[in-house]
Protein backbone atom coordinates (compact mmCIF):
# COMPACT_ATOMS: atom_id res chain seq x y z
CA UNK A 1 0.00 0.00 0.00
CA UNK A 2 1.27 3.69 -0.91
CA UNK A 3 0.56 6.99 -1.47
CA UNK A 4 -0.55 8.88 -4.37
CA UNK A 5 1.78 10.45 -6.48
CA UNK A 6 1.98 14.45 -5.67
CA UNK A 7 1.93 14.97 -9.46
CA UNK A 8 -1.27 12.36 -10.39
CA UNK A 9 -3.79 15.18 -10.77
CA UNK A 10 -1.08 18.70 -12.02
CA UNK A 11 -2.87 20.82 -14.21
CA UNK A 12 -6.88 19.52 -13.40
CA UNK A 13 -9.02 21.63 -11.47
CA UNK A 14 -11.84 20.61 -9.08
CA UNK A 15 -14.34 22.08 -7.07
CA UNK A 16 -15.24 20.47 -4.24
CA UNK A 17 -18.63 21.46 -2.36
CA UNK A 18 -19.34 20.27 1.34
CA UNK A 19 -16.98 19.71 3.18
CA UNK A 20 -18.01 17.44 5.56
CA UNK A 21 -16.44 13.38 6.15
CA UNK A 22 -16.19 12.92 2.50
CA UNK A 23 -15.69 16.33 1.06
CA UNK A 24 -13.09 17.22 2.96
CA UNK A 25 -10.92 14.41 2.56
CA UNK A 26 -11.63 14.60 -1.23
CA UNK A 27 -10.34 18.55 -1.24
CA UNK A 28 -7.28 17.06 0.80
CA UNK A 29 -6.58 14.13 -1.21
CA UNK A 30 -7.01 15.68 -4.85
CA UNK A 31 -4.96 18.31 -3.66
CA UNK A 32 -2.01 16.02 -2.21
CA UNK A 33 -2.28 14.81 -5.98
CA UNK A 34 -1.42 18.07 -7.24
CA UNK A 35 -4.78 19.35 -8.53
CA UNK A 36 -6.26 22.56 -8.22
CA UNK A 37 -8.99 22.77 -5.44
CA UNK A 38 -11.43 25.29 -4.99
CA UNK A 39 -13.20 24.35 -1.39
CA UNK A 40 -16.58 25.18 0.01
CA UNK A 41 -19.43 24.76 2.21
CA UNK A 42 -22.51 27.10 2.37
CA UNK A 43 -21.73 26.86 6.47
CA UNK A 44 -19.20 28.39 8.40
CA UNK A 45 -18.49 26.23 10.59
CA UNK A 46 -17.94 23.48 8.01
CA UNK A 47 -15.51 26.18 6.43
CA UNK A 48 -13.47 26.90 9.04
CA UNK A 49 -12.34 22.95 9.66
CA UNK A 50 -10.72 23.37 6.02
CA UNK A 51 -7.77 25.87 6.79
CA UNK A 52 -5.21 25.79 4.07
CA UNK A 53 -7.48 25.29 1.22
CA UNK A 54 -8.39 27.85 -1.08
CA UNK A 55 -11.88 28.50 0.14
CA UNK A 56 -14.27 30.43 -2.43
CA UNK A 57 -17.80 29.97 -3.38
CA UNK A 58 -17.15 28.11 -7.26
CA UNK A 59 -21.25 29.59 -7.79
CA UNK A 60 -19.40 33.43 -8.36
CA UNK A 61 -16.89 33.31 -11.15
CA UNK A 62 -16.40 31.23 -14.17
CA UNK A 63 -17.11 27.54 -13.76
CA UNK A 64 -13.85 26.78 -15.32
CA UNK A 65 -13.50 23.00 -13.08
CA UNK A 66 -12.19 19.38 -14.49
CA UNK A 67 -15.21 18.40 -12.38
CA UNK A 68 -17.86 19.47 -9.14
CA UNK A 69 -17.07 16.96 -6.45
CA UNK A 70 -20.69 17.19 -4.52
CA UNK A 71 -20.92 15.63 -1.15
CA UNK A 72 -23.70 12.66 -0.83
CA UNK A 73 -25.81 14.79 1.09
CA UNK A 74 -26.27 17.75 -1.14
CA UNK A 75 -28.47 17.44 -4.18
CA UNK A 76 -27.87 17.86 -7.63
CA UNK A 77 -31.56 16.81 -8.82
CA UNK A 78 -33.98 16.19 -6.26
CA UNK A 79 -35.75 17.69 -4.12
CA UNK A 80 -33.95 20.91 -5.63
CA UNK A 81 -30.50 21.59 -7.30
CA UNK A 82 -27.73 23.05 -5.48
CA UNK A 83 -26.90 26.36 -6.99
CA UNK A 84 -23.46 24.69 -7.89
CA UNK A 85 -24.62 21.70 -9.13
CA UNK A 86 -26.76 23.72 -11.30
CA UNK A 87 -23.70 26.02 -12.62
CA UNK A 88 -21.86 22.67 -13.24
CA UNK A 89 -25.05 21.40 -15.18
CA UNK A 90 -25.14 24.45 -17.30
CA UNK A 91 -21.04 24.52 -18.16
CA UNK A 92 -21.31 21.00 -19.10
CA UNK A 93 -18.97 20.28 -16.16
CA UNK A 94 -19.37 16.48 -14.31
CA UNK A 95 -20.10 16.07 -11.07
CA UNK A 96 -18.33 13.27 -9.53
CA UNK A 97 -18.45 11.52 -6.47
CA UNK A 98 -15.41 10.58 -4.52
CA UNK A 99 -15.10 7.04 -4.93
CA UNK A 100 -15.44 7.94 -9.14
CA UNK A 101 -12.37 10.32 -8.75
CA UNK A 102 -10.67 7.09 -6.64
CA UNK A 103 -10.89 4.97 -9.23
CA UNK A 104 -9.34 7.88 -11.78
CA UNK A 105 -6.61 8.09 -9.53
CA UNK A 106 -6.13 4.25 -9.27
CA UNK A 107 -5.77 3.65 -12.83
CA UNK A 108 -4.02 6.77 -13.69
CA UNK A 109 -1.79 5.50 -11.33
CA UNK A 110 -1.00 2.17 -13.17
CA UNK A 111 -2.45 0.39 -10.66
CA UNK A 112 -4.94 -2.79 -11.74
CA UNK A 113 -6.06 -3.00 -8.33
CA UNK A 114 -9.76 -4.39 -8.32
CA UNK A 115 -13.49 -2.93 -7.38
CA UNK A 116 -15.95 -4.57 -5.25
CA UNK A 117 -18.79 -1.92 -4.70
CA UNK A 118 -21.79 -3.12 -2.04
CA UNK A 119 -25.87 -1.30 -2.21
CA UNK A 120 -28.55 -1.60 -1.00
CA UNK A 121 -31.08 0.28 1.21
CA UNK A 122 -29.73 -2.22 4.74
CA UNK A 123 -27.08 -4.55 5.02
CA UNK A 124 -24.47 -2.22 3.53
CA UNK A 125 -22.04 -1.68 6.18
CA UNK A 126 -21.89 -5.22 7.37
CA UNK A 127 -21.60 -6.86 4.13
CA UNK A 128 -18.58 -4.27 3.29
CA UNK A 129 -16.71 -4.74 6.48
CA UNK A 130 -17.44 -8.68 6.25
CA UNK A 131 -16.16 -8.66 2.83
CA UNK A 132 -12.65 -7.06 4.00
CA UNK A 133 -12.76 -8.69 6.64
CA UNK A 134 -12.50 -12.03 5.01
CA UNK A 135 -10.32 -10.92 2.02
CA UNK A 136 -8.21 -9.78 4.66
CA UNK A 137 -7.61 -13.21 6.14
CA UNK A 138 -6.96 -14.39 3.06
CA UNK A 139 -4.09 -12.40 2.43
CA UNK A 140 -5.79 -9.78 -0.20
CA UNK A 141 -4.42 -6.32 0.29
CA UNK A 142 -7.75 -4.42 1.13
CA UNK A 143 -8.77 -0.71 1.54
CA UNK A 144 -12.23 -0.32 2.33
CA UNK A 145 -14.65 2.12 2.95
CA UNK A 146 -16.57 5.01 1.15
CA UNK A 147 -20.14 5.29 2.39
CA UNK A 148 -19.09 4.29 5.86
CA UNK A 149 -15.45 5.61 6.29
CA UNK A 150 -12.72 6.15 5.87
CA UNK A 151 -14.01 8.51 2.88
CA UNK A 152 -12.89 7.06 -0.46
CA UNK A 153 -10.15 9.96 -1.48
CA UNK A 154 -8.23 8.97 2.21
CA UNK A 155 -7.97 5.23 0.99
CA UNK A 156 -4.11 4.30 -0.09
CA UNK A 157 -3.00 3.07 -3.45
CA UNK A 158 -3.53 -1.04 -3.37
CA UNK A 159 -1.34 -2.83 -5.64
CA UNK A 160 -2.15 -4.48 -8.54
CA UNK A 161 -3.44 -7.64 -6.28
CA UNK A 162 -5.10 -5.46 -4.18
CA UNK A 163 -9.22 -4.95 -4.08
CA UNK A 164 -10.86 -1.57 -3.12
CA UNK A 165 -14.15 -2.80 -0.84
CA UNK A 166 -16.59 0.19 -1.14
CA UNK A 167 -19.83 1.13 0.27
CA UNK A 168 -22.34 2.89 -2.10
CA UNK A 169 -25.06 4.98 -0.84
CA UNK A 170 -27.65 5.85 -4.27
CA UNK A 171 -26.51 9.31 -3.80
CA UNK A 172 -22.82 8.32 -4.47
CA UNK A 173 -24.17 5.96 -7.25
CA UNK A 174 -25.63 9.04 -9.31
CA UNK A 175 -22.50 10.36 -9.73
CA UNK A 176 -20.03 8.06 -11.44
CA UNK A 177 -18.32 8.39 -15.10
CA UNK A 178 -15.90 5.58 -15.70
CA UNK A 179 -15.67 2.99 -12.24
CA UNK A 180 -16.38 -0.02 -13.49
CA UNK A 181 -16.95 -2.89 -10.23
CA UNK A 182 -15.65 -6.01 -10.90
CA UNK A 183 -17.86 -7.21 -8.14
CA UNK A 184 -20.79 -5.19 -7.37
CA UNK A 185 -23.75 -6.10 -4.95
CA UNK A 186 -27.29 -4.98 -4.72
CA UNK A 187 -28.81 -6.33 -1.17
CA UNK A 188 -32.26 -5.04 -0.97
CA UNK A 189 -34.67 -2.37 -1.88
CA UNK A 190 -37.19 -0.62 0.36
CA UNK A 191 -38.24 2.61 0.54
CA UNK A 192 -35.73 5.22 1.88
CA UNK A 193 -34.27 8.71 0.38
CA UNK A 194 -37.36 9.04 -2.12
CA UNK A 195 -37.29 12.88 -1.26
CA UNK A 196 -34.13 12.66 -3.36
CA UNK A 197 -34.99 9.99 -6.20
CA UNK A 198 -38.43 11.05 -6.68
CA UNK A 199 -40.28 7.67 -6.42
CA UNK A 200 -39.18 3.98 -5.83
CA UNK A 201 -38.46 3.57 -9.57
CA UNK A 202 -36.16 6.73 -9.19
CA UNK A 203 -34.59 4.82 -6.87
CA UNK A 204 -34.13 1.98 -7.86
CA UNK A 205 -32.82 3.55 -11.27
CA UNK A 206 -30.05 4.82 -8.94
CA UNK A 207 -29.30 1.70 -7.24
CA UNK A 208 -28.70 -0.24 -10.57
CA UNK A 209 -25.89 2.04 -11.67
CA UNK A 210 -23.67 -0.23 -9.21
CA UNK A 211 -23.85 -2.55 -12.06
CA UNK A 212 -23.41 -0.44 -14.92
CA UNK A 213 -20.28 -1.06 -17.37
CA UNK A 214 -19.59 -4.53 -15.81
CA UNK A 215 -18.35 -6.72 -18.47
CA UNK A 216 -18.46 -10.90 -18.57
CA UNK A 217 -16.09 -11.71 -16.39
CA UNK A 218 -17.55 -9.33 -13.97
CA UNK A 219 -19.89 -10.41 -11.23
CA UNK A 220 -23.19 -9.19 -10.31
CA UNK A 221 -24.33 -10.16 -6.96
CA UNK A 222 -28.32 -9.39 -6.15
CA UNK A 223 -30.51 -9.83 -3.50
CA UNK A 224 -33.92 -11.68 -3.99
CA UNK A 225 -35.76 -10.84 -0.86
CA UNK A 226 -37.62 -8.48 -2.09
CA UNK A 227 -39.82 -7.50 -5.51
CA UNK A 228 -37.49 -4.76 -6.34
CA UNK A 229 -34.66 -6.33 -6.11
CA UNK A 230 -36.62 -9.46 -7.77
CA UNK A 231 -36.88 -7.11 -10.75
CA UNK A 232 -33.38 -6.20 -10.49
CA UNK A 233 -32.17 -9.45 -10.81
CA UNK A 234 -34.51 -10.41 -13.78
CA UNK A 235 -32.64 -7.27 -15.62
CA UNK A 236 -29.56 -8.63 -14.63
CA UNK A 237 -30.02 -11.82 -16.20
CA UNK A 238 -29.98 -9.63 -19.71
CA UNK A 239 -26.48 -7.89 -19.03
CA UNK A 240 -22.88 -9.95 -19.44
CA UNK A 241 -22.20 -10.18 -16.05
CA UNK A 242 -22.04 -13.35 -14.24
CA UNK A 243 -25.37 -13.26 -11.87
CA UNK A 244 -25.52 -14.80 -7.69
CA UNK A 245 -28.93 -14.72 -6.22
CA UNK A 246 -28.46 -14.20 -2.62
CA UNK A 247 -31.05 -14.62 -0.45
CA UNK A 248 -31.80 -14.63 3.95
CA UNK A 249 -32.69 -18.15 3.63
CA UNK A 250 -29.60 -19.75 2.48
CA UNK A 251 -27.75 -21.73 5.44
CA UNK A 252 -24.51 -20.09 5.71
CA UNK A 253 -20.85 -21.87 5.27
CA UNK A 254 -20.61 -20.74 9.43
CA UNK A 255 -22.40 -19.25 11.77
CA UNK A 256 -20.72 -15.94 13.06
CA UNK A 257 -21.73 -14.76 16.55
CA UNK A 258 -21.49 -11.05 15.30
CA UNK A 259 -24.43 -11.80 12.28
CA UNK A 260 -27.50 -13.04 13.96
CA UNK A 261 -30.64 -13.28 12.09
CA UNK A 262 -31.43 -13.60 8.36
CA UNK A 263 -30.73 -10.14 7.18
CA UNK A 264 -27.33 -11.45 8.06
CA UNK A 265 -27.60 -14.80 6.59
CA UNK A 266 -28.13 -12.45 3.03
CA UNK A 267 -25.07 -10.16 4.00
CA UNK A 268 -23.28 -13.41 4.71
CA UNK A 269 -24.01 -14.79 1.19
CA UNK A 270 -23.02 -11.74 0.17
CA UNK A 271 -19.67 -11.36 1.05
CA UNK A 272 -18.73 -15.37 0.66
CA UNK A 273 -19.93 -14.86 -2.96
CA UNK A 274 -17.85 -11.68 -3.53
CA UNK A 275 -14.88 -13.06 -2.07
CA UNK A 276 -14.92 -16.66 -4.03
CA UNK A 277 -14.97 -14.45 -6.80
CA UNK A 278 -11.77 -12.82 -5.27
CA UNK A 279 -10.49 -16.20 -5.11
CA UNK A 280 -10.88 -16.91 -1.06
CA UNK A 281 -10.50 -20.56 -0.35
CA UNK A 282 -14.29 -21.36 0.85
CA UNK A 283 -12.39 -22.43 4.13
CA UNK A 284 -10.67 -19.38 4.57
CA UNK A 285 -14.25 -17.67 3.99
CA UNK A 286 -15.98 -19.58 6.48
CA UNK A 287 -13.39 -18.61 9.26
CA UNK A 288 -13.80 -15.07 8.25
CA UNK A 289 -17.56 -15.37 9.01
CA UNK A 290 -16.69 -17.02 12.42
CA UNK A 291 -14.29 -14.25 13.34
CA UNK A 292 -15.80 -11.21 12.22
CA UNK A 293 -16.44 -9.01 15.08
CA UNK A 294 -19.07 -7.03 14.20
CA UNK A 295 -20.12 -3.16 13.79
CA UNK A 296 -21.35 -0.71 16.75
CA UNK A 297 -25.07 -0.24 16.68
CA UNK A 298 -25.63 -3.01 14.60
CA UNK A 299 -27.64 -4.96 17.19
CA UNK A 300 -24.80 -4.39 19.46
CA UNK A 301 -25.12 -5.90 22.79
CA UNK A 302 -23.94 -3.08 25.34
CA UNK A 303 -25.07 -4.59 28.69
CA UNK A 304 -26.76 -7.21 30.64
CA UNK A 305 -28.01 -5.91 33.81
CA UNK A 306 -30.47 -8.44 36.30
CA UNK A 307 -31.27 -10.47 33.02
CA UNK A 308 -31.65 -7.64 30.93
CA UNK A 309 -29.57 -7.50 28.33
CA UNK A 310 -29.55 -3.91 26.21
CA UNK A 311 -29.39 -4.14 22.66
CA UNK A 312 -27.96 -0.93 20.33
CA UNK A 313 -29.48 -1.12 16.86
CA UNK A 314 -29.35 2.84 16.07
CA UNK A 315 -28.24 2.04 12.75
CA UNK A 316 -31.80 0.90 11.90
CA UNK A 317 -32.98 4.31 10.97
CA UNK A 318 -36.00 2.76 8.78
CA UNK A 319 -38.88 0.47 9.32
CA UNK A 320 -37.28 -2.59 7.37
CA UNK A 321 -33.62 -2.19 9.09
CA UNK A 322 -36.02 -2.24 12.47
CA UNK A 323 -38.19 -5.41 11.59
CA UNK A 324 -35.06 -7.37 11.38
CA UNK A 325 -34.34 -6.85 14.43
CA UNK A 326 -37.79 -7.13 15.91
CA UNK A 327 -37.84 -10.54 15.15
CA UNK A 328 -34.65 -11.60 16.60
CA UNK A 329 -36.71 -11.66 19.94
CA UNK A 330 -39.84 -13.18 21.39
CA UNK A 331 -40.40 -10.32 23.64
CA UNK A 332 -38.63 -7.16 24.07
CA UNK A 333 -39.18 -3.54 25.16
CA UNK A 334 -38.47 -1.29 22.24
CA UNK A 335 -37.36 2.19 22.11
CA UNK A 336 -37.96 4.09 19.23
CA UNK A 337 -38.85 7.55 17.37
CA UNK A 338 -36.93 10.30 15.33
CA UNK A 339 -37.86 11.46 12.10
CA UNK A 340 -39.78 8.90 10.43
CA UNK A 341 -39.51 7.99 7.31
CA UNK A 342 -42.55 7.60 4.96
CA UNK A 343 -45.12 5.10 5.77
CA UNK A 344 -43.61 4.80 9.55
CA UNK A 345 -43.93 1.58 11.26
CA UNK A 346 -47.02 0.36 9.77
CA UNK A 347 -45.02 -2.40 7.93
CA UNK A 348 -43.84 -3.54 11.82
CA UNK A 349 -47.93 -4.89 12.72
CA UNK A 350 -47.58 -8.05 12.46
CA UNK A 351 -44.30 -7.83 14.75
CA UNK A 352 -46.88 -6.04 17.63
CA UNK A 353 -46.83 -8.85 19.54
CA UNK A 354 -43.53 -9.45 20.73
CA UNK A 355 -43.27 -5.72 22.18
CA UNK A 356 -44.78 -6.08 25.90
CA UNK A 357 -43.98 -1.70 26.06
CA UNK A 358 -42.57 0.91 23.68
CA UNK A 359 -41.17 3.95 24.65
CA UNK A 360 -40.89 6.63 22.23
CA UNK A 361 -39.12 10.04 21.68
CA UNK A 362 -38.22 12.31 19.35
CA UNK A 363 -39.89 14.56 16.72
CA UNK A 364 -42.36 11.71 14.92
CA UNK A 365 -43.21 10.06 18.50
CA UNK A 366 -47.07 10.69 17.94
CA UNK A 367 -47.19 9.46 14.62
CA UNK A 368 -45.47 6.08 16.04
CA UNK A 369 -47.73 6.42 18.70
CA UNK A 370 -51.32 6.51 16.21
CA UNK A 371 -50.26 3.24 14.98
CA UNK A 372 -48.68 1.38 18.26
CA UNK A 373 -52.57 2.76 19.66
CA UNK A 374 -54.56 1.25 16.78
CA UNK A 375 -53.19 -2.19 17.67
CA UNK A 376 -53.16 -1.90 21.32
CA UNK A 377 -49.46 -1.91 22.21
CA UNK A 378 -48.69 0.04 25.63
CA UNK A 379 -46.28 2.65 25.41
CA UNK A 380 -45.03 5.57 27.15
CA UNK A 381 -44.11 9.03 25.69
CA UNK A 382 -40.52 9.13 26.91
CA UNK A 383 -39.45 12.10 24.46
CA UNK A 384 -35.92 12.00 24.95
CA UNK A 385 -32.99 9.01 25.00
CA UNK A 386 -32.43 10.16 29.12
CA UNK A 387 -35.90 9.85 30.02
CA UNK A 388 -36.27 6.42 28.18
CA UNK A 389 -33.59 4.30 28.65
CA UNK A 390 -34.16 3.94 32.89
CA UNK A 391 -38.16 3.42 31.97
CA UNK A 392 -37.42 0.89 29.35
CA UNK A 393 -35.26 -1.23 32.14
CA UNK A 394 -38.24 -0.36 34.62
CA UNK A 395 -40.68 -1.34 31.90
CA UNK A 396 -38.51 -4.62 31.40
CA UNK A 397 -38.56 -5.89 34.70
CA UNK A 398 -42.33 -5.54 35.07
CA UNK A 399 -43.00 -7.11 32.02
CA UNK A 400 -40.79 -9.79 32.28
CA UNK A 401 -38.92 -9.20 29.23
CA UNK A 402 -35.27 -10.51 28.86
CA UNK A 403 -34.41 -7.54 25.98
CA UNK A 404 -34.39 -3.53 25.81
CA UNK A 405 -34.00 -3.26 22.29
CA UNK A 406 -33.11 0.63 20.73
CA UNK A 407 -34.30 -0.20 16.89
CA UNK A 408 -35.52 3.12 16.06
CA UNK A 409 -37.18 2.75 12.80
CA UNK A 410 -36.00 6.37 12.26
CA UNK A 411 -33.44 9.08 11.22
CA UNK A 412 -32.00 10.61 14.46
CA UNK A 413 -31.39 14.17 13.28
CA UNK A 414 -34.15 15.87 15.01
CA UNK A 415 -31.85 15.08 18.18
CA UNK A 416 -28.89 13.68 17.33
CA UNK A 417 -25.97 14.29 15.07
CA UNK A 418 -26.53 11.13 13.52
CA UNK A 419 -27.30 7.50 14.47
CA UNK A 420 -23.98 6.88 16.26
CA UNK A 421 -24.39 9.53 18.53
CA UNK A 422 -27.39 8.02 19.24
CA UNK A 423 -26.43 4.78 20.05
CA UNK A 424 -23.10 5.49 21.71
CA UNK A 425 -25.85 7.89 24.17
CA UNK A 426 -28.10 4.69 24.77
CA UNK A 427 -24.84 2.49 25.65
CA UNK A 428 -23.79 5.45 28.13
CA UNK A 429 -27.14 5.58 29.83
CA UNK A 430 -26.81 1.70 29.75
CA UNK A 431 -24.26 1.33 31.32
CA UNK A 432 -24.80 4.47 33.95
CA UNK A 433 -27.99 2.09 35.10
CA UNK A 434 -25.59 -0.97 35.23
CA UNK A 435 -23.42 1.28 38.14
CA UNK A 436 -26.86 2.63 39.80
CA UNK A 437 -28.13 -0.74 40.45
CA UNK A 438 -24.50 -2.43 41.43
CA UNK A 439 -23.99 0.72 43.92
CA UNK A 440 -27.92 0.22 44.96
CA UNK A 441 -26.94 -3.21 45.64
CA UNK A 442 -28.69 -5.27 42.99
CA UNK A 443 -32.18 -6.67 42.90
P1 LIG B 1 -26.45 0.03 5.89
O1 LIG B 1 -25.01 0.33 5.86
O2 LIG B 1 -27.02 -0.34 4.56
O3 LIG B 1 -27.29 1.06 6.59
P2 LIG B 1 -25.89 -1.87 8.03
O4 LIG B 1 -25.06 -3.04 7.67
O5 LIG B 1 -25.25 -0.77 8.75
O6 LIG B 1 -26.62 -1.33 6.72
O7 LIG B 1 -27.16 -2.40 8.85
C1 LIG B 1 -28.10 -1.46 9.32
C2 LIG B 1 -29.29 -2.16 9.88
O8 LIG B 1 -30.05 -2.70 8.82
C3 LIG B 1 -28.94 -3.33 10.79
O9 LIG B 1 -28.88 -2.95 12.13
C4 LIG B 1 -30.09 -4.29 10.56
O10 LIG B 1 -31.15 -3.94 11.40
C5 LIG B 1 -30.52 -4.00 9.12
N1 LIG B 1 -29.99 -4.92 8.10
C6 LIG B 1 -28.69 -5.30 7.95
N2 LIG B 1 -28.56 -6.14 6.91
C7 LIG B 1 -29.78 -6.27 6.35
C8 LIG B 1 -30.29 -7.01 5.22
N3 LIG B 1 -29.49 -7.75 4.43
N4 LIG B 1 -31.61 -6.92 4.97
C9 LIG B 1 -32.41 -6.18 5.73
N5 LIG B 1 -32.00 -5.46 6.80
C10 LIG B 1 -30.70 -5.51 7.12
Amino acid sequence: MSRFSATLFSGKRYAVVGLGKNGLPAALGLRAMGADVVAWDDNPGARAGAEGLELRDPVEGAFDFDALVLSPGIPHRLPKPHPAAQRAMAAGVPILSDVELLFQAVRASGSRARFAGITGTNGKSTTTALLAHILERGGVPVAAGANLGPAALSLPLLPQDGVYVLEMSSYMLERLASIRFDAAAMLNLSADHIDRHGDMAGYAVAKRAIFDRQAADDLAVIGVDDAGSRDMAAWLETRPARVVRVSGAEVPLAAGAALPGAHNAQNAAAATAMARYFGVSDEVIAAGLLSYPGLPHRQQRIVTIDGVTFVNDSKATNADAAEVALVCYDRLIWIAGGTAKEGGIESLVPLFPRIARALLIGRDAPELAATLTRHGVPFDMAETLEAAVPAAFAAAKAADAPIVLLSPACASWDQFTGYDQRGDRFAELAHALEHHTLHAGGV
